[in-house]
């Protein structure tokens, strides 16, 4: 069976059984900030789970894209080193919505391992949860005896809570779990040890593919268990690792989801994968990372320097270093991946055939920047190396091995790979504190403490209906108190809401409510987990009341103005641009707007008055806005209208529409394209490779910004006596002053000649040296040292000592020739020390020429005296 056809046949299985099938969500996740990527098939359904959201099906099955590379479940240091860990895996999932619960769960699982998939059943190990006395815990005879009816008991392992109790996070819904595990080893070796000794012993041949969670309590903020309304299942099983054990393999990288890469990458280094052993690794990570970066671009994360960004670049970059490393490839490779990845993938993730441009270029150049790195890094390495060399010392310190790592991205096993080829060790330890320190500061940072929710009524809804009304009645459902760096907010939920809570790039609305007389201001308006949370930093003294919830209605608009005009951008862009504009990020707030999107080169002058034209055009033809609520996500798609990759979308969909462009879309919008009244592009810039970043205004901002334009040009005008042809004079202006300044420079360089000249017939000597010690007028510093080198080039043997009062402060220049540095071991920075404290100043410079400035010009007199002094007793 090929790995599709093993993909097909889970989603079959479960049709049949009830389950509606719904695709896989991003791989990126937006809009939750606690989780940044999707590290489980449950995470699209955690609404469902907190309550939040009613479940559109009792039962559903997917396959989930997941990335386990940051926060609870980070497997990155694993993957290529074992066999059967990814950072970009498929978890094929099951899921009860208070519908069925353990029994046929289990019965489920059963019946798709042995009867659809024929695994030998003497290979299975189950385990369920063992209970857990600190909890007050007993042991899950549920499970167990449900597991009895299929499955000798034997083979019913107990696991502690560490294996068998999940939790979605310190708060909410959890509880116990069972996992199917399998036994791959060869009977030689089963024989010496048996297979239920070796579960959850991390042996690459003894694994858990499937995941069966029974959700059933919910934890409170203060660690107390409470049994939930709902019971939930939520199952997830490796789909790699089930393609390794249906296909007869002992890696997951001897199936065909993987064997076309590493062939790939075999090609491009010339190895054979089985070969050696480190090499083999090396081909591994590279086969694993180049999927994780390719489906991140695709979702719209870029690499960059933080967060989500900062990890796809760490992938990246681990993959570029191991090719370096272990297979010689100096030049970007990674690259040349794609067309590889887009024929085992792109079928059944058509999004990385529609970006295989922009993800190619985005990962060229991430190469190319990464291998300066790492040669950089080289260098700086080497001469630590040289140092503690010289030094005597046998240690590379963790404080240097963590600077080129921190700041210059190189890998601590790189470090100790090259240290170790100089016999020379790393400090590991005093690294791994450094590296401590920095999570804790990192910690600190992101401390955030979250109350409970208190809830006042069993209110369901928490509808928005802001699309329609900026005002109305509501009352609070729940709310909690929340800390982070050390300043209080507290949440709001209503029962429905005119605020806006922050999504798609467009900022939360804020305004206020109203009770009995006094007002609450609402800071901001969020969404978490489905919900829309109001801020404010007082509660309402009454709680169990109607408000009045009103919308700051200038600001809403102003947005929406803003809103609008992005939807006519990107048309307009594609119109002058092409097709290949994909939006890859946009953020909406009353004062402007920001729109990034793929495209390969800076935009000419004309294509962006040609942009702007064509959105003011739009604007001014006033399209009224048509707007489709809860369309089916297949018509909308019918009718035309554009989705974005990497965007979660359910059934259906809002569409919004202004002539003729269409958008899946859930901002809200301007009445009519005239409100925009007009659109000025401020600036177009490069974010990162393959994409551009157009900042823009509307509305009284664009007023605002062309007022403060013409006042510029008036003010400029009025300053040059208002001429006819205002370019033409101040282009002649410009040729003027470069002219003026040559001559001034010719002037200067004579006038220094001059003073030179003049200083030259007074010139004193003392055993054949030439001295010229003296203040003289100068117009700055420069023409001082100027004077001093004329000098210098006219004598042989000298000390010349400079002085000027230059704009009320001491400026002195001192040049001495080499045989009186030699002979009389005199230096220029021995004289400017000498003359230092007289002029209240200091400076430096080298043994035959050095300045100096002070504050007390009258002191000059004094310090020459000095100098004449000391060449006195030459
Ligand atoms: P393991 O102990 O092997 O790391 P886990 O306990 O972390 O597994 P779960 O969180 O229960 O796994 O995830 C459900 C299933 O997803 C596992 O049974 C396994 O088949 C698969 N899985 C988990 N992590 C990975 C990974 N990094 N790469 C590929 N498959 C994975
Ligand atoms: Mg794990």
């Amino acid at each position: 069976m090929t790995s599709n056809e093993i993909r097909q046949k889970f989603l079959e299985f479960f049709q049949s059984k009830q389950h509606h099938i719904v695709p896989s969500a991003p791989m990126v996740i937006k809009n939750d900030p606690t989780l940044m990527f999707t590290n489980a098939g449950m995470n699209q359904f955690k609404d469902i789970f907190l309550g939040n959201a009613p479940a559109q099906y009792p039962r559903v099955a997917d396959s989930q894209k997941c990335l386990r590379v940051s926060g609870k479940h980070n497997d990155l240091e694993e993957v290529g080193h074992d066999t059967y860990h990814h950072t970009m895996f498929e978890m094929l999932g099951n899921w009860s919505f208070g519908d069925y619960f353990k029994e046929d769960a289990i019965a489920y699982a059963w019946e798709f391992l042995t009867e659809v998939m024929k695994i030998d059943k003497q290979n299975l190990y189950v385990t369920v949860f063992g209970g857990d006395e600190k909890e007050g815990l007993e042991k899950d005879m549920e499970a167990y005896n449900f597991w009895k009816e299929h499955i000798d008991e034997s083979r019913i392992l107990s696991g502690s809570k560490k294996d068998n109790f999940w939790e979605m996070g310190d708060q909410g819904p959890c509880g116990p779990c069972s996992e199917i595990h399998i036994d791959l080893r060869s009977d030689e070796e089963k024989q010496k040890i048996a297979g239920k000794d070796m579960v959850n012993k991390d042996h690459p041949q003894v694994i858990e593919i499937w995941n069966l969670v029974f959700m059933q309590y919910n934890r409170k903020a203060n660690g107390e268990l409470e049994l939930l309304p709902k019971k939930h299942i939520d199952t997830g099983m490796g789909f790699e690792r089930l393609a390794m054990v249906t296909q007869g393999k002992q890696s997951n990288y001897d199936t065909d989801v993987f064997q076309p890469l590493i062939a790939e990458i075999g090609a491009i280094s010339n190895t054979k994968y089985g070969d050696d052993a480190k090499q083999d690794v090396a081909m591994r990570v590279i086969a694993d990372h180049i999927r994780t970066i390719s489906f991140a671009i695709a979702d719209g994360q870029l690499p960059s320097n933080i967060k989500a960004g900062y990890v796809i670049r760490r992938i990246l970059r681990r993959a570029v270093r191991y090719g370096y490393t272990f297979l010689n490839l100096h030049e970007p490779f990674m690259y040349r991946l794609l067309p590889c990845l887009i024929q085992t993938m792109g079928k059944a993730y058509p999004e990385i055939i529609a970006q295989e441009k922009l993800i190619t270029k985005v990962i060229f150049e991430e190469e190319k920047s990464f291998l300066k790195t790492l040669e950089t890094g080289i260098n700086l390495l080497n001469s630590k190396i040289e140092k503690v060399k010289q030094a005597g010392q046998k240690t590379i310190s963790g404080v240097d091995a963590f600077t080129l790592y921190d700041t210059y991205g190189f890998p601590l096993d790189l470090t100790t790979l090259i240290a170790r080829e100089q016999n020379l060790e790393v400090d590991i330890d005093e690294f791994q504190k450094e590296l401590e320190k920095q999570k804790e500061r990192a910690r600190q940072a992101t401390n955030i403490s979250t109350g409970d929710w208190v809830v006042l009524s069993n209110e369901q809804g928490n509808a928005f209906v802001g699309y329609d009304t900026k005002e109305c009645m509501v009352s609070i459902v729940k709310y909690r108190q929340v800390t982070a760096k050390g300043k209080t907010l507290f949440q709001l939920v209503f029962d429905k809401t005119p605020f806006y809570g922050e999504m798609g790039g467009q900022v939360g609305d804020k305004g206020y409510i109203e009770a009995n007389g006094v007002k609450t201001t609402i800071v901001d308006t969020v969404r978490e987990n489905g919900l829309i949370v109001h801020l404010c930093e007082k509660l309402p003294e009454t709680l169990d009341t109607e408000f009045n919830a009103v919308v700051n209605t200038k600001s809403r608009e102003l947005t929406e103005c803003n809103h609008s005009a992005t939807h006519l951008l990107q048309y307009a862009l594609q119109q002058v641009l092409g097709s290949h504009v994909e939006q890859k990020g946009s953020l909406v707030t009353p004062e402007h707007l920001r729109f990034d999107f793929s495209h390969f080169q800076k935009m000419t002058d004309e294509e962006i008055r040609k942009t702007e034209q064509i959105v003011n055009q739009l604007i001014r033809s006033d399209y009224a806005l048509q707007e489709y609520r809860d369309m089916p996500i297949n018509e909308a798609k019918a009718m035309g209208a554009k989705a974005l990759f990497g965007e979660k979308y359910g059934d259906k969909v809002r569409v919004i529409k202004f002539g003729d462009s269409m958008e899946l879309c859930g901002g809200t919008h301007i009445s009519s394209t005239g409100k925009i009244g007009f659109f000025k592009i401020v600036s177009e810039s490069a974010i990162a490779a393959g994409i551009r970043r157009i900042e823009a205004v509307t509305s009284d901002n664009a007023e605002k910004f062309i007022f403060e334009q013409v006042d510029t040009i008036a003010t400029i005008k009025e300053l040059l006596k208002n001429p006819v042809n205002l370019t033409k004079q101040v282009e002649q202006l410009v040729a003027d002053n470069a002219k003026l300044q040559k001559q001034l420079e010719a002037f200067e360089k004579q006038q220094t000649q001059q003073v030179a000249n003049e200083l030259l017939k007074s010139v004193e000597s003392k055993n054949n040296i030439s001295l010229v010690v003296k203040e003289i007028s100068a117009s700055n510093a420069n023409a001082l040292k100027d004077i001093a080198f004329n000098l210098k080039n006219s004598l042989s043997s000298f000390i010349v000592v400079l002085a000027a009062n230059v704009d009320g402060k001491a400026n002195v220049c001192v040049a001495v020739s080499q045989d009186v540095i030699d002979d009389y071991k005199l230096t220029a920075q021995e004289l400017i020390k000498l003359m230092a404290k007289e002029i209240a100043g200091g400076g430096g410079g080298q043994p035959f020429f050095a300045t100096a400035g002070g504050k007390n010009p009258q002191g000059i007199p004094a310090a020459l005296q000095l100098v004449k002094n000391k060449i006195s007793e030459l």
